[in-house]
């Protein structure tokens, strides 16, 4: 089974894509649906969160309070990188058991999504990198009407990942989602690498 990674910055058009290609049947593997399984209502990592933040950071019914740790991490270096050695390994756990699922049950290929490709070093460890692509303007009109985040807010999230030109570097398949949402446009697009993958897979059976 290929391992075909989907990459892109924020509010760049991950997850829109990522439906397109589970409409295909492609198995998806998305990181960030599996950092919210990590730390659960309930979960070793979340009680692991809560010894490093206190219950501050849980609501009252004993779940994640995102809000509240946002705050906390945003404005401290260290306690963001507390958190990252928390979650990350429980991510990666998550991962790999989803990955020898969906290789088990026959799949061609499996698509994950790991926004951090780029910064994380991990485009490597796989066999095609997607890149969604937008200009930066686009990503930050995006990120406001969709989040609600203040103006500096998002542009320092979007300043803290990597540039397009790094992420455009290590792609084999490029999808520009740039324009207006075209989904018509979209799913072509999508059927045209799903089509080229399939291939590949097919000379390596
Ligand atoms: P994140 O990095 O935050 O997980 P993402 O890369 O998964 O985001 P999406 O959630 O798919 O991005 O898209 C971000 C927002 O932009 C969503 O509100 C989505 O509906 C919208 N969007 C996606 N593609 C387009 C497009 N081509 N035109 C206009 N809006 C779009």
């Amino acid at each position: 089974m290929l391992r075909v990674a989907l990459t892109g910055g924020i509010a760049s058009g991950k997850t829109t894509v990522s439906n397109l290609f589970a409409e295909l049947q492609i198995p998806v593997v998305d990181a960030d649906i599996l950092a919210r399984e990590a730390v659960a209502a309930g979960s070793n990592g979340l009680r692991q969160v809560v010894e490093r933040f206190g219950e501050q950071i849980l609501t009252a019914d004993n779940e994640l309070n995102r809000a509240a740790l946002r705050e906390i991490v945003f404005q401290d270096p260290q306690a963001r990188k507390d958190l990252e050695a928390i979650v990350h390994p429980q991510v990666r756990q998550l991962t790999q058991a989803a990955i020898q699922r969906h290789e088990a049950e026959g799949a061609a290929y499996c698509l994950i999504v790991v926004p951090l490709l780029v910064e994380t070093g991990q485009s490597k460890r796989h066999d095609k990198v997607i890149v969604v692509d937008v200009d930066k303007n686009v990503q930050l009109d995006r990120l406001l009407k969709r989040d609600g985040s203040s103006e500096q807010q998002a542009r320092s999230i979007i300043e803290s990942q990597a540039s397009r030109e790094q992420r455009l570097e290590i792609a084999d398949y490029i999808i520009d989602n740039s324009g207006e949402l075209d989904l018509p446009s979209l799913r072509k697009r999508v059927a045209e690498i799903h089509d080229n993958i399939i291939a590949i897979s097919n000379d390596q059976r």
